[in-house]
């Protein structure tokens, strides 16, 4: 998506996208992007639009980055439906009306008591309303309100809206004055991005349980295949399934118990189980069971009151997943098996390396390392 952004901003330095001018401001706008989300902000011109599909159909051949047109929607503002029909319809998107929303937010929103519109607040009254589009202003004459009906409230339900909605507007005070923005994230109406995008992590991102620590002594590649693996993003048997890859059977090769996913790999395979029972004695702890990577980091991240004890625990857990994915890799791609108790030593002596070597005023010995890590 970066790219498209770079792209998109290229296109609107030379013309070739004109983007939408925010009134009150010298600000352009041409386009969002949350994760997969994209939305474009243009001016209603032909050649905007042709010029937009030519953008992303070089950005699809140049990422392999499709755009799905059959899911996109194209909103015209101040346009006519069947212009925006014509016009859309060679692309493939579909044309559709204000409001919608995007990342839960109401756009285009003709909002003017309360939080919602009148549309969803007044379902009844706005039935009886003669033209849907119409502004507030299209409303107030010397700052009394005069309606445009079809015909008078006569059921019950929309006379009874009528006399909710008539009572509240007669507690709202109009002012005088142009039109301004005012942005409800905070009470002083300023707009930040920085408010915005905490209210959209809030509301669309999991929260993380557990957070991974990120070690100066453990080599990247290790905390990125843990990050990855507490995402349970590593390539197991069933992974590769879900992902739709062909592969002969989920079954984990090594023990052929269980299928193969990530807590099987890392804690529950009958290599993982003697592995992680050699590692927790060696650091003289009780042999746990630990049932999924997030209890594993929920362990390590709160065990003991010694900050620089804990780094090694860390370390060691680390290494230990590592090694443990290692051997499981060197079966299925080499169909070398490793005993447990290489692996344990694998972790012993590179762990050992890593504090040796990448901690600053080390003073650890291999000798005492092998007896007890923490002494
Ligand atoms: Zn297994």
């Amino acid at each position: 998506m970066e790219g498209l952004n770079i792209v998109m901003k290229e296109a609107c330095a030379k013309g070739i996208f004109t983007g939408t001018r925010i009134p009150n401001s010298n600000l352009t706008l041409s386009h969002l992007f949350y994760a997969d989300d994209a939305l474009f902000v243009g001016e209603w011109i032909e050649e905007n639009i042709n010029n937009l599909a030519r953008i992303l159909r070089c950005f699809h051949v140049s990422s392999g980055l499709k755009v799905n047109f059959n899911k996109s929607r194209v909103f015209g503002i101040g346009v006519e439906k069947q212009e925006i029909t014509s016009l859309v319809e060679p692309l493939g998107c579909k044309p559709s009306d204000l409001p919608f929303t995007y990342l839960g937010v109401p756009v285009g929103a003709n909002r003017w008591i309360g939080d919602s519109t009148l549309k969803t607040s007044f379902p009844e009254a706005y039935k009886l309303e003669r033209y849907k589009h119409c502004k507030i202003s299209d409303r107030l004459q010397n700052g009394d309100l005069i309606w445009d009906w079809k015909s008078a409230p006569r059921t019950l339900e929309s006379v009874s809206e009528t006399a909710l909605l008539v009572s509240r507007i007669s507690d709202f005070q109009t002012v005088q004055g142009n039109d301004k923005w005012v942005c409800t994230l905070a009470s002083d109406g300023v707009f930040h991005v920085g408010r915005l995008r905490k209210k959209i992590d809030q509301w669309n991102l999991p929260t993380v349980e557990t957070t991974l620590k990120w070690i100066h002594e453990i080599p990247l590649k290790v905390t990125c295949f843990m990050w990855r693996a507490k995402l349970e993003r590593i390539p197991t048997a069933c992974a590769l399934l879900k992902r739709g890859i062909q592969i002969t059977s989920p079954i984990c090769s090594y023990c052929e118990n269980a299928e193969e996913d990530t807590t099987h790999v890392l804690f529950r395979c009958s290599m993982a189980v003697r592995v992680w029972e050699w590692v927790l004695s060696w650091c003289n702890l009780p042999n746990i069971h630990f049932e999924s990577v997030e209890e594993m980091l929920a362990f390590t991240t709160q065990w003991g009151s010694c900050e620089m004890k804990r780094r090694v625990l860390i370390s060691i857990c680390y290494g230990t997943t590592w090694f443990l994915w290692k051997a499981r890799c060197d079966w299925v791609f080499k169909k070398l098996r490793t005993s447990p108790a290489k692996v344990v030593d694998s972790i012993k002596s590179t762990v050992f390396l890593w504090m040796k070597y990448r901690r600053k005023h080390c003073t650890f010995q291999w000798i005492d390392w092998c007896i007890n890590p923490f002494i």
